[in-house]
């Protein structure tokens, strides 16, 4: 595993919780629009800054008393095997932890959430089960199956989570929005848009994409929002 970042704080990723964000490189997809190209990039991996485990456990045991929460994301952090070795002692410490996911690891998701080492879990969902665009940004051995599976799985759980899209112009289409309402929605669940801002991205062709206007994004929230318990823009 590979402990590519921290960030000391944030009162904005975790429902609630003042927490800090510790960023794991690798990714099994490849999203065209992604701004975290040196944490999915083997190339640009390799030149990334690291933080020991050691590193890590000092600072948070330095900061138990201010901070509550510990959000994992990268990358994808459930690519590394030994992720819920490391969760394990986040918690051990005192610290709930949310968890940002692609879905693509149903096994150990549900693993993390019977062994309680999750308290709150985010899921990107790139599109609609049916865009063809989801296919291509799948890594090898992931299949569009396993993000299904993760949604059910989360659906029926029990725990606290959300599912998340960034919307980005030339992959999402307004109609679309309904069909992953029907997918993913539910009475009890929270579903959270953002618009996309091109920087730095993967492809180095979406930096050239505008984000979409807000009452366009206002529109497809009210559309959709009869799906869900909370449905809101996130800026
Ligand atoms: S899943 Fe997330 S980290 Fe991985 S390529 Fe897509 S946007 Fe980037």
């Amino acid at each position: 595993m590979i402990i590519a970042g921290l960030q000391k704080t944030t009162l904005i990723d975790y429902p609630g919780k003042i927490s800090c964000i510790v960023f794991l490189a690798g990714c099994n997809f490849r999203c065209p629009w992604c701004y975290s190209s040196e944490l999915v990039l083997p190339l640009k991996i390799v030149k990334q800054p690291r933080i020991t485990e050691k590193e890590l456990f000092d600072f948070l045991r330095e900061r138990q008393k201010m901070l509550e929460g510990v959000v994992i994301c990268g990358g994808e952090p459930t690519v590394n095997k030994d992720l819920p070795q490391l969760i394990e002692k986040i918690k051990k410490i005192g610290y709930s932890v949310k968890l940002d996911t692609n879905g693509s690891n149903p096994g150990m998701l549900k693993e993390l959430v019977k062994a309680n080492l999750i308290d709150y879990v985010a899921m990107d969902i790139k599109a609609s089960a049916d865009n063809k665009a989801y296919e291509n940004l799948l890594g090898e051995g992931v299949k569009l199956d396993d993000i299904k599976e993760s949604v059910s799985f989360l659906k029926n759980s029990g725990i606290d989570f959300e599912f998340r899209t960034t919307v980005v112009d030339s992959v999402h289409k307004k109609e679309e929005f309904l069909e992953i309402a029907k997918w993913i929605g539910g009475p009890n669940i929270k579903y959270y848009l953002q618009n996309f801002r091109a920087e730095k991205t993967i492809d180095p062709e979406f930096e050239k994409i505008k984000p979409f206007k807000r009452e366009f994004l206002d529109g497809i929230v009210k559309d959709i929002s009869p799906y869900f318990k909370d449905c809101r823009l996130r800026s």
